[in-house]
């Protein structure tokens, strides 16, 4: 791929070698997608090249790994990181709806002894804590067995949308509120002068961008965005807690974000679709493109 991105093994369905042979030893940030599509996973031959799993993102800040949500992409990029051995790793949550969650109990590091997984999350409400959300995932009869059957050391931390957080001193993450059903989390993340934006899953409201959004996001070098509809389709679903590209775009001019990256694809988003998507995407503005499973973005 042109402008700075390229392919990595694309299809996921083997693992795939991991970033973090790129860059170590170095300092710059990249991101590789794991899992770009929304809502439900999705499989079929139309859909192979883009790919169907659910929200998963590796972040490699120089030698440090995050992991943005844990959808059902986590489960390959779990198979890459038991070649590497011992893991000490953070998962970063946008919210705890099932495609951004079902990874966990298939993340083969958290049955590994001596493993370390922390799992990060700031949308809860009510009392709820992020250990809350994965107990209620993973309880008979809806899983077979309970978080207790995870031999690496878990651990939970709760934090409230709008903190920062400093997981290393090298690397500082800003996050906000998103307008989602049951709330989400918006994650800034910058290293060595750098820095990636994380937004999804959320919805606009009317023509007005989302102030804490273009705060949040404001000159970053790339901003990956929920662009699960369009604005032609997007009618027909105001209120399900989705946004566009087209809004994505505007968000990213209005900011001066250098670069886009449309993800969370509704499953009805076939190759096709997200190809066409892609070029209308890159008329309106020449730092967009369209997120797909595989592909490593250095920034
Ligand atoms: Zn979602
Ligand atoms: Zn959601």
């Amino acid at each position: 791929m042109a402008d700075g991105t390229r392919g990595g093994d694309g299809h996921a369905a083997m693992p795939a070698r991991s970033p973090v042979a790129v860059l170590r030893g170095g300092t710059g940030l990249a991101v590789r997608f794991w899992g770009v599509r929304g809502s439900i996973p999705c499989g079929g031959r139309d859909v192979m090249r883009y790919g169907g799993n659910s929200s998963c993102v590796e972040l490699l800040c120089g030698t440090r790994r995050l992991i943005l949500d844990a959808g059902t992409g986590l489960r390959y990029l779990g198979e890459a990181l038991m070649a590497e051995g011992r893991q000490d790793l953070d998962i970063f949550l946008s919210h705890a709806h099932l495609d951004h969650l079902f990874g966990i109990p298939f993340f083969r590091p958290l049955f590994e002894a001596g493993n370390k997984v922390r799992i990060w999350s700031g949308h809860l409400e009510g009392g709820l804590k992020t250990e809350d959300a994965v107990r209620a995932m993973m309880a008979p009869p809806l899983f077979p067995i309970t978080p207790d059957a995870f031999a690496a050391e878990l651990e939970f931390r709760d934090f409230r949308a709008g903190d920062t957080l400093e997981p290393f001193p090298e690397v500082a993450i800003a996050t906000a509120p998103l307008q989602h059903h049951n709330g989400a989390t918006g994650y800034r993340i910058s290293h060595g002068g750098r820095s990636i934006a994380y937004v999804t899953d959320t919805e606009h409201e009317g023509e007005a961008l989302d102030e804490r959004i273009l705060a949040l996001v404001k000159g970053a070098d790339l901003m990956i965005y929920d662009a699960t509809y369009t604005d032609e389709e997007y009618p027909k679903y105001r209120g399900w807690g989705h946004s566009t590209w087209q809004v994505g775009v505007r968000l990213a001019k209005e900011a001066g974000v250098k670069r886009i990256a449309a993800f969370h694809h509704d499953p009805l988003h076939d190759d096709g679709f997200l190809d066409r998507m892609g070029r209308q995407m890159r008329a309106a503005f020449k730092g967009a493109f369209v997120a797909r499973e595989g592909l490593l973005v250095e920034v």
